[in-house]
Parts: structure tokens; C-alpha cells; sequence
């Protein structure tokens, strides 16, 4: 039998020994084996450490960002052979795209995401800290590349999105991973992980691969490695206990088991938007990925009086499924990842049943098109009911980690939280309801049980992206049972890989350092105006004082004229007692304008080619006829730009913080705008 190949140390290599062998999930056929027997865990870790990690932490967030977009476009195009691969997973079309285009998916957005960091290969975290009155000592926190390897042990259910959703995302922050899939699914992961290696788009020891036992790696894990972990509680519960993890403190993420729940609201009538969107809802949750998502819904909460509506409901959708060979196309449920998962599937059905009852579906008999029900591993959708649902623990423990599902009545909003938190921490949570007062208090009640709530209604249903999708820019992980982790989560998640210190210094060494100019630092003086000097030329810190204007009552009443804006304070005749205001005053957008008429220069053609907009603008003194006022223009950020196409113009953007003085020396006002600057090439 033909052994899978693990990539590691700069070199595809067998394991010794026959291995596990792995079978096709709808013919039960063996199809290939998996073996790291001899594989030198310690070295896997340390070339990581040494090769990897070394080339991503010199490269910018920026490079990193155009790096996983390469890539993600290069996969996409070899797609189809990933499709014909997934099939043997018992996996449908539909199934397929989510492991595989979803995870592709995962690349574009963390590709993306560079545009949140500088162009450099660390970042700040937070704001600026001032930390003396004179305001030369102050503080800021810094990010930076964690010096070891991500190493992700994951779950069968999905051997592509599990690996590129995780890796997206250590990538970006400038760590190599080391993959370990699911034995069962790795032929998968091994095919799409050729096509990565072969593509040469990623340095080398950015990605290595283990097909099989994970041996003793764990044993070997250092201080700077990140351990992520998804898979069954008792696993992950022992692996994060590991004696190594420990005394290294190494940080460990766990996504395991999570009894995630719907409810339907109380003012949902049968036949309403809300009453389809929720019966809809269901029968997807439960057979996408015949039920093998982290996330479906595995407890169904209705009021009580909808009770047996619902289950009906429910059942008569979920008998339009047809399950069978996923190569069919009339088949829209495939099979189970294997016969061993359809096994422990039925044994915790059992456990269910003590307390339960089937309304829907068979533990033995099927109907499957395409197929033989008894060598793959196919499974009808379950849907069982229990009426005491705060007497039935076993319900809120047992997880199904197939198309099953438990109804459940409630009878008020209080007891539909109070069962929502049964499952003592979930990965994510939905109410389908219409009513805003009850979608916020099921929010704030059962917020700290679930790691995402989803509210569905007639509004939002159509462009849902539904209950059970982790998506890269929000945060994926539950509480208490559901492994207590947080992964993606766009920038939250990059900063797992980061190791962040605080740095204390003078704001000139600060703005050094973060290449970010801070109040108080020293700028930099030159013949040149800043609007003169193109991207690459500019330095952070380049600054011009401008000249002085003197604002007259004139000007006030002009800008009011033009703009419209006669707002009370603005007028000279106004009775200013009991005002915020002494007299007539200047329109804040009056003071800005102005303040751009003494720094803008650019009478000729230059390199600044538009006005980009605003960041922030805070008015802090008023602004009386008389004032005079002049501007400290300071080059505070840059920010380059990826041309769109050959015919671009090649530029980047450029923030400039715009310090507004007063002849006594305050700032009456302070913005940071930003400006489009062109590249000499
Ligand atoms: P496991 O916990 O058995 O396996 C998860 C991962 O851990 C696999 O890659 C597995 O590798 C690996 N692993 C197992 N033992 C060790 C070890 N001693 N050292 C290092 N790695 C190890 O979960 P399963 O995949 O078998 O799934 C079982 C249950 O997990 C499901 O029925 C479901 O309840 C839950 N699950 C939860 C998911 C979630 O996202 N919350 C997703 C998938 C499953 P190997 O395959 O080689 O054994």
C-alpha cells in the first residue's frame, strides 16, 4: 500500500513501517497509509525555528500580505484536483467548498489584512502612553514575530480550511507552522500541502507536514512555539497538560467538543419569515458536512406551545435530504468521515436516547443513492426531542458529532438563556427572531457563554452567511467546554503569534522604533517642503513650522457664507452669556482649511497627487478674530500601496499629523490627514 509522504526539514519522506491505513468514507475501499514512524520530532521543530521562522520574521506585514494572496491564487487554480480528492472524504460539492474554497478564502482575507499593519515586520499594539508632564518620556506596546513555530494538531472534518485558516494566520504574523491533520482525512491536506511546496511561493521551512502520529513533538516544544489544538475534549484536555507546554509555558489554543444551540424567538408565529428562516437554518446545520462541523447545531430551543410544530417541521425538511454517494449529483448529504465516527456517532445517540426521544430519522436503517449503506460510512439525520430539558444534563454534555440534533422547549426568554449556557461554553450560538428588545437581552444574557451569537431574521437571512461559518475577521473559539481558545479574528488573531513588550523611552527614540511619528519628538527640518519630496524620500519625522495667519471676524463671516454653516456661534452679534463661547468664533472647518492654506504647497505639478482624507480632527481651544494661528506639519506614517494593474500609478499613502497653534503657543487643534504620494518607480 502506498504510504503519504510528510514534509519535513526541506525534504518529502515516508515513515517507517506499514502505518494506519486510511479508507475512503463511501466505499470503504483502503486507499492509502500513514506513517511518522522514525521522524526526528526535535529537528522538525528546531529547522522550523531556524529556516522558517527566520526569512518570514525579517519579511514586512506587507510581504507576508502579498504572499498568502500569491498563494491563495495559485491553489485556487489547481481547485478541481482538491474537489476530486474531498469526494473521498464523504464529502459533497458543497461540503467541499467550504474545507476548500472557504480556506483558500482564509488566505485572500489575511492577504488583505497587511493593509491594518505597517510595512514593517512588527507592529505597535494600543495607543501611545505619555508618561512625564514636560512630555519627553513616555511609552508605547510593541509586537513582535514569536521566534518559534506554530505547530496545529487538527480535526478530520476538515483537512484543507483546518490547516489554511490557522497557517493564514501565523504566516501574516511572521511564524512558520508545523501541520498536523487528522490522520483519517491527510491524504487531503498531504495533495494540497504538494501543491503549496511546489508553488515556491513560500520560504523554506514556512510549512511542514506530518502525516500520522504526532510521536513525542510535544516533548520538544519551546517557549516561543504556539500549540493549537481542535479535536475531541479528552484529547485536547490531555495535550494541554503536557508536562513540556507546561514548564515552558507555551501558549496552547484548544477548539474542542461545543453543544452549540438555536432558538427560535417567542414572537415567532408558524408560517412567519422568522419561522422559514429558522427551519431552514436547521436542516442545513444538521446535514452540511453530515453534521461534522464544530459548530452545527446540536440543541434546537423553541417555545414550548411551537414544540411539536417545530419538530415537524424540522423532520418533513429534513426527509427532502438525500444522502448517498457525494459524486452523485442528486445526492446533497455524503458520508461520515468513516465507519469509526459513524460507530462512536451511534454509541452517544444511545446515551441521548436514555433521556430522549427520536422524532425523525433511523439509528439503522437508510436510503442512500449511489451506494452501499453498510461499507460507507452514511448516516440518516437524527432529530430527537426531550421535554424536561433542565432535568436532562446528558443532552447539554453529549456531543453528536453528526447530522443529529435535540429539540428542546422553553418558556421564557430567561429559561432559553439559562439552557443556552447549559452547555457550559460554546463556540457559537443563533436566535431567530424579529423582535430587537428580545435579540438584545438573549445578546447580553448568553454573551458569556458563546464565542459568536448570530441574530437571523427576514433582514438579514437572504446575505446571511449562516450559524455554523468561522469567518478570518471574526474570532473563532467558545468558552469553558468548547476548549476555552480564540483563533482568526482578523488583527486580534495575528497578535496569538506575537510576542508584544512594552518599550519606555524619549518620543524621538519611540517614533524611531515604531517608524510612527509621536507628539514631542524631534523633527526633522529641511530645505525641501514635505508635498515636494516623493514616497520613498519622505522620512518619518520630516517637518516644516508654517508661517503665521492672523483669523479676522471678516474671515468668520465669509467661511459662514460659503459653507452655510451659520451656527449661533459663529455670528458677532449672538449674546454669548451662558455660552461655552467669550465672542464670535471660528468654525472649526474654517480653522482646518486655513491651517491647510499655510502647509499645502503645491502650486506645481509634484508628487502628491490627491488628498486622501481624515483621520482624526479634535478642535481644543476656540478660535477668536485676532488669533494667530501657525501649523508644526509633520510626516507621521507611511503606508505603501500595491498597484491595481500595469497602468497604475505607482504610490502609496501618507498621514500627517497637523499640529494647530495659537500665538500663545496651545494647540487649538490637532488631525492627522493623509495625503497620496507617487513613487519615483
Ligand atoms: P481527536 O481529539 O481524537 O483528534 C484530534 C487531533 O488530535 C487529531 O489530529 C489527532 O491525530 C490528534 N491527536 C490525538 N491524540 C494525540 C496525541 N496523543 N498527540 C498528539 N496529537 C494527537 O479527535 P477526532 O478527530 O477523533 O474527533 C473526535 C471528536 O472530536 C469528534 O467526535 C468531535 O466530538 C470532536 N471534534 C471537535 C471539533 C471542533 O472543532 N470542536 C472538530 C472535530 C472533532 P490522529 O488523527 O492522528 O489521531
Amino acid at each position: 500500500m502506498n504510504k503519504l509522504e510528510n514534509y519535513i526539514t526541506g525534504k518529502w519522506i515516508t515513515g517507517d513501517g506499514d502505518g494506519q491505513t486510511l479508507y475512503d468514507a463511501v466505499t470503504g475501499e483502503a486507499i492509502v497509509a500513514a506513517t511518522t514512524k522514525g521522524l526526528d520530532f526535535a529537528s522538525i521543530l528546531q529547522y522550523g525555528r531556524e529556516v522558517g521562522n527566520a526569512s518570514l520574521r525579517k519579511m514586512t506585514f506587507h510581504e507576508r500580505g502579498r504572499m498568502l494572496k500569491a498563494l491563495a491564487m495559485y491553489l485556487m487554480e489547481r481547485k478541481e484536483k482538491f474537489y476530486q480528492i474531498s469526494y473521498h472524504t464523504g464529502a459533497t460539492k458543497a461540503d467541499s467548498w467550504i474545507d476548500i474554497e472557504g480556506g483558500i478564502g482564509n488566505l485572500f482575507a489575511n492577504a488583505s489584512l497587511r493593509r491594518k499593519f505597517p510595512d514593517l515586520p512588527y507592529c505597535t499594539d494600543g495607543d501611545p502612553i505619555g508618561l512625564s508632564k514636560g512630555g519627553s518620556f513616555m511609552a508605547h506596546h510593541l509586537l513582535v514575530p514569536k521566534e518559534g513555530v506554530a505547530i496545529h494538531i487538527n480535526a478530520y472534518n476538515f483537512p484543507v480550511w483546518g490547516m489554511l485558516e490557522k497557517c493564514a494566520v501565523n504566516w501574516l504574523a511572521g511564524v512558520p507552522a508545523v501541520v498536523k491533520p487528522a490522520s483519517i482525512t491527510s491524504y487531503l491536506t498531504e495533495v494540497v500541502v504538494k501543491e503549496i511546496i511546489a508553488s515556491g511561493i513560500l520560504p523554506e521551512g514556512a510549512l511542514q507536514l506530518i502525516c500520522g502520529s504526532a510521536g513525542d513533538m510535544l516533548d520538544h516544544v519551546m517557549a516561543q512555539d504556539v500549540v493549537t489544538f481542535t479535536g475531541s475534549k479528552s484529547t485536547g484536555l490531555m495535550l494541554k497538560s503536557n508536562k513540556r507546554i507546561l514548564e515552558e509555558s507555551v501558549p496552547f489554543n484548544m477548539e474542542a467538543d461545543s453543544l452549540n444551540a438555536i432558538v427560535l424567538g417567542s414572537e415567532v408565529t408558524l408560517g412567519s419569515p422568522e419561522w422559514d428562516v429558522f427551519i431552514k437554518e436547521v436542516r442545513k446545520e444538521m446535514t452540511v458536512k453530515a453534521g461534522q462541523k464544530c459548530t452545527a447545531i446540536r440543541r434546537i430551543f423553541v417555545p414550548e406551545h411551537l414544540l411539536e410544530d417545530a419538530y415537524i417541521a424540522i423532520g418533513k425538511s429534513l426527509a427532502q435530504t438525500t444522502i448517498g454517494n457525494p459524486l452523485n449529483e442528486k445526492v446533497r448529504m455524503g458520508a461520515l468521515a468513516g465507519l469509526s465516527q459513524r460507530e462512536e456517532v451511534k454509541q452517544n445517540i444511545q446515551k441521548l436516547l436514555a433521556a430522549s426521544q427520536m422524532v425523525y430519522g433511523s439509528l439503522d436503517s437508510i436510503e442512500v443513492i449511489d451506494a452501499d449503506a453498510q461499507k460507507g460510512a452514511f448516516l440518516s439525520p437524527m432529530l430527537l426531542v426531550n421535554e424536561n430539558p433542565f432535568q436532562a444534563d446528558v443532552v447539554h454534555e453529549v456531543e453528536c458529532f453528526g447530522p443529529v440534533s435535540t429539540i428542546m422547549p422553553y418558556k421564557d426568554l430567561h429559561d432559553a438563556i439559562a439552557l443556552s449556557k447549559k452547555g457550559k461554553g460554546s463556540l457559537c450560538c443563533s436566535i431567530v427572531t424579529n423582535d430587537n428588545r428580545i435579540a438584545t437581552d438573549f445578546v447580553v444574557g448568553a454573551a458569556t457563554h458563546h464565542g459568536r451569537i448570530l441574530v437571523l431574521n427576514r433582514e438579514d437571512a437572504k446575505e446571511s452567511t449562516g450559524h455554523g461559518s468561522p469567518l478570518p475577521l471574526l474570532i473563532h473559539g467558545g468558552p469553558g467546554r468548547a476548549g476555552g481558545g480564540e483563533e482568526m479574528g482578523g488583527v486580534r488573531g495575528v497578535k496569538h503569534y506575537m510576542q508584544r513588550v512594552a518599550i519606555q523611552g524619549s518620543p524621538t527614540t519611540i517614533t524611531a522604533i515604531t517608524q510612527s511619528y509621536q507628539p514631542n519628538a524631534k523633527g526633522i527640518q529641511s530645505n525641501v517642503h514635505p508635498f515636494k519630496k516623493y514616497f520613498e524620500d519622505l522620512q518619518i519625522g520630516d517637518q516644516i513650522i508654517t508661517a503665521k495667519r492672523k483669523i479676522t471676524s471678516e474671515d468668520i463671516d465669509a467661511f459662514a457664507e460659503l459653507s452655510g454653516d451659520h451656527f449661533y456661534a459663529h455670528k458677532k452679534d449672538t449674546d454669548f452669556t451662558g455660552t461655552m463661547f467669550e465672542q464670535q468664533v471660528a468654525h472649526g472647518y474654517f480653522v482646518l482649511s486655513a491651517a491647510a492654506g499655510l502647509f499645502v504647497d503645491g502650486s506645481d505639478l509634484g508628487p502628491v497627487l490627491l488628498n486622501y482624507g481624515i483621520d482624526e480632527l479634535r478642535f481644543t481651544k476656540p478660535v477668536y478674530p485676532g488669533a494667530g494661528l501657525t501649523i508644526r506639519f509633520t510626516c507621521k506614517e507611511k503606508l505603501p500601496q500595491d498597484p491595481k494593474d500595469e497602468n497604475d500609478i505607482p504610490k502609496g499613502i501618507v498621514k500627517w499629523l497637523v499640529e494647530i497653534m495659537d500665538e500663545t503657543d496651545e494647540h487649538v487643534g490637532v488631525a492627522t490627514i493623509l495625503t497620496m504620494v507617487k513613487r519615483k518607480n
